[in-house]
């Protein structure tokens, strides 16, 4: 296995932990946990396409982490 790579964007430092799971330090210290959840199988409403663990996550809303790491995966994207 390769050595975690993190990036920085917007100030927050992002590191893919695992496969569709990425680690998200934001300017103020805090650490949260951003997870690709797919399409919700049928059922968009309930599994938001990315879940974050910050307060503004839970209620389902794309948070900063959230487009931190969309920001991150389009790069990446190949
Ligand atoms: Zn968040």
């Amino acid at each position: 296995m390769g050595e975690m790579t993190t990036t920085k964007i917007n100030g927050m430092a992002i590191t893919e932990i695992n496969d569709g799971q990425y680690r998200v330090e934001s300017n103020s210290g805090n650490t949260y946990t951003v997870k690709y959840c797919g399409s919700g199988d049928g059922d968009p409403e309930y599994c938001a396409l990315w879940e974050c663990d910050c307060p503004a996550g839970q209620y389902g809303r794309t948070c900063k982490h959230v487009k931190a790491v969309t920001a991150l995966v389009d790069e990446d994207d190949d």
